[in-house]
This record gives C-alpha cells, sequence and structure tokens, in this order.
C-alpha cells in the first residue's frame, strides 16, 4: 500500500472515543519500548507522527491513527514497564479485553517482538489471549538490523517455539530503522482488511 496521508486521530480512554466509521482496525501490541512508535512512523513514512519512547505509564491510552482514509492503526499501551502498580495492570488488562471482544472493525493484530530476544511472558499470555479470543496475529520481529542474517532463523525459532505459534498466523522480520519488511507488512495488512 502507498501511504498517501495518516493522522493522529484520538488517544482514547473509553469505548465511546473510539471512531465510528466503521473503516477496517489493525491493533499494535507490544511491550514498552519494543519499537512500536518506530514501527508506525516507519510503516506511515512519518519522522514523528506516533510518539517514539511513548511515556509508558500511559497505561489506559488507545491511540487511533486514521490512513489513507482507508484504515486505522490502533496503537495499545505498551505492557510490561516494571513501574506500573497492580491497579493500573488490571485497568489495561480490562481495556484490552473489551476491545478485543467487541469491536467489531478489527481486522488483525500485529504483537510487536524484540527479535534480539525471547519473548517475554507478557508477550506469551499476549499471544495466548489473542488466540483465545480467535483473532489473526501477525508477529513482527523488529529491530532486525541489530542480528547478523545468518543468525536470523536461529532467532525466529527462539520467537516461534515461545510462543507455541499457531500455523496460520505469520512472522515478519522488521526493522524501523534499516526499512526491511515493509512492503511485506503492507502486503499481509492489505490482505486482512479486505478480507
Ligand atoms: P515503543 O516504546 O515501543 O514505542 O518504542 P520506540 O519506538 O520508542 O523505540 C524504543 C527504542 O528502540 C528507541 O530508542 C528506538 O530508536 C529504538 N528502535 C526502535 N525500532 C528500532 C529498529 O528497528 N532498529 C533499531 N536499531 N532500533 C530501533
Amino acid at each position: 500500500m502507498k501511504v498517501t496521508s495518516s493522522e493522529f486521530i484520538i488517544s482514547a480512554v473509553r469505548p465511546e472515543q473510539y471512531p465510528e466509521d466503521g473503516l477496517p482496525e489493525v491493533a499494535l501490541a507490544g511491550r514498552s519500548n519494543v519499537g512500536k512508535s518506530s514501527l508506525i512512523n516507519r510503516m506511515i513514512n512519518r519522522k514523528n507522527l506516533a510518539r517514539t519512547s511513548s511515556t509508558p505509564g500511559k497505561t489506559q491510552h488507545l491511540n487511533y491513527y486514521r490512513i489513507n482514509d482507508a484504515l486505522y492503526f490502533v496503537d495499545f499501551p505498551g505492557y510490561g514497564y516494571a513501574k506500573v502498580s497492580k491497579v493500573q495492570r488490571q485497568v489495561w488488562g480490562k481495556m484490552i479485553e473489551e476491545f478485543l471482544t467487541v469491536r467489531e472493525p478489527l481486522k488483525l493484530v500485529l504483537l510487536i517482538i524484540d527479535l534480539r530476544h525471547p519473548p517475554s511472558k507478557d508477550d506469551e499470555l499476549m499471544y495466548d489471549w489473542l488466540k483465545h479470543y480467535d483473532l489473526p496475529v501477525c508477529v513482527v520481529a523488529t529491530k532486525a538490523d541489530k542480528i547478523p542474517k545468518s543468525r536470523w532463523q536461529k532467532h525466529i525459532k527462539i520467537i516461534k517455539d515461545a510462543l507455541v505459534m499457531r500455523a496460520g498466523d505469520e512472522l515478519i522480520m522488521f526493522s524501523s530503522e534499516a526499512g526491511i519488511g515493509k512492503d511485506q507488512l503492507w502486503s499481509l495488512i492489505s490482505r486482512h482488511i479486505e478480507d
């Protein structure tokens, strides 16, 4: 997909604030600092629309970006940030669960994982949760520029095994820094939002 327009719509904290125009939605989940904002910026060719290093404490905000008047990226709050209280964690869980279960325009979830490290317990829980709700998931292994290509397969296997990835789910190598995987990810997104 050639991105011709992208805009930040809203940092939603309540379901009533979610857009109502029915455009397909692609959600992005991942732990804090994994590179989610950088990935969004790279996908839409913007330097700074999604703030990199977005405030880790903001556990309640779903950030909506409209792209080409054709779809939304819905950026989930990063998880796994140590300083978040138990109560905040529960609020996060409730909001995301409600979103995943009732959000009709949701077509695909991108689970962003750092290629360098094995998935965290939170990543594993997130993947299981998404599968529990029967949602299509694409695992995006980012920061691929940090690992030599000769070792990619080894890292991919570690991620797939730890998550116990289902056969129908894809894994895409990505680097916001080097531009790896962008076209492949757009093709996959296009397929899912056309269904
Ligand atoms: P977020 O908290 O998930 O939104 O993470 P950010 O997008 O703010 O990225 C966290 C840090 O990782 C920043 O210092 C980015 O510059 C760096 N980063 C993000 N993506 C990549 C990547 O693909 N390659 C490299 N080398 N660094 C990256």
